[in-house]
């Protein structure tokens, strides 16, 4: 590994029962297995749970005994990927699962077992109301896949937007998105809303609203500074230096060179405030080329 880290955040030692479980707010519960995490909320009427992530099905189950005997109502997936919502089918005998009609679509497509489709779905808004606890989602377009919705406790100040925004972070690789516009316009959507705290999905810990705003400037930088990089590099000349006559290559070499300088803008500013600048910085950047080369702002 020749190039050195930037800033980076060590996940901490896990207590032996294998997770964290941290009360953010009165009887809201975050609970993470160190990398990935989600929420869950014990309300008199029974616990509305969010995104049983794969494989920690069980670890949840303890950790929701910790603190309540109630019996979950409700279960809210905020997307339908895998990795989030893999262990669903453990907790969903007898349970309401909500969540956005495209997801609602799309796991009935997949089939997958282990994935329960939702009873209940919705388009733009919805709320539920449980034990007095109030849950507004919220969906603000395509960003990170279809049906990427927020959840949110307006009572608790506590927001869940998962896979968009993961504190300390730059965002996964290509940004992990079937729109990158949307996920900008989802991300300003959330900070319209009245939080302190979010869960991202991901990291041992939840984040601030100071961190979304970050990562969110981070987006902004990485196009910036692809719009400058595409200025800088002209086409024709990577072209006419290629030693290749694969006019295909020659096009992922024009890429490669504005992902480069792009990557170099932003090195200074980001690569010590944000953990993954070397592994995703040039996938951001050649992302935004895509972006650019076929769209205009909306
Ligand atoms: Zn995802």
């Amino acid at each position: 590994m020749a190039v050195p880290d930037g800033y980076i955040e060590l996940i901490p030692t896990l207590p032996k029962k294998g997770y964290l479980l941290q009360e953010l707010a009165k009887d809201v519960y975050f609970f993470s297995n160190g990398v990935y995490n989600n929420l869950f909320i014990v309300t008199s009427e029974g616990v509305i749970l969010t995104d049983p992530i794969r494989g920690t099905g069980p670890l949840l189950k303890k950790a929701m005994a910790e603190v309540t005997t109630f019996p979950i109502k409700v279960m809210i997936y905020t997307h339908p990927h895998l990795d989030h919502i893999g262990d669903a089918s453990l907790f969903a005998e007898g349970v309401k699962i909500i969540a956005h009609k495209e997801t609602q679509k799309l796991l009935q497509r997949y089939k997958d077992p282990a994935r329960p489709v939702p009873q209940i779905t919705f388009g733009e808004k919805s709320a539920i109301e449980l034990g007095g606890v109030r849950v507004e989602l919220i969906y603000p377009g395509d960003g990170h896949g279809k049906g990427n919705i927020m959840v949110y406790l307006p009572q608790k100040k506590i927001l869940m937007f998962v896979d968009v925004a993961t504190p300390k972070s730059v965002p996964f690789k290509n940004f992990s998105t079937v729109d990158i516009y949307g996920q900008i316009v989802g991300l300003k959507r959330a900070l319209q809303l009245d939080f302190e705290t979010y869960v991202a999905g991901h990291l041992y810990r939840p984040g601030k609203r100071s961190e979304m705003e970050e990562v969110l400037k981070y987006y902004l930088a990485s196009k910036r500074a692809n719009a400058e990089a595409m200025r800088r590099v002209n086409i024709r000349e990577v072209m006419q230096k290629s030693q290749s006559k694969d006019i295909e290559r020659k096009m992922g070499e024009y890429y490669e060179a504005v992902a480069e300088e792009c990557y170099r803008l932003l090195k200074p500013e980001w690569k010590p405030r944000l953990m993954g600048f070397e592994a995703f910085a040039r996938g951001h950047c050649d992302t935004w080329t895509a972006f650019h080369r076929t769209h205009k702002d909306p």
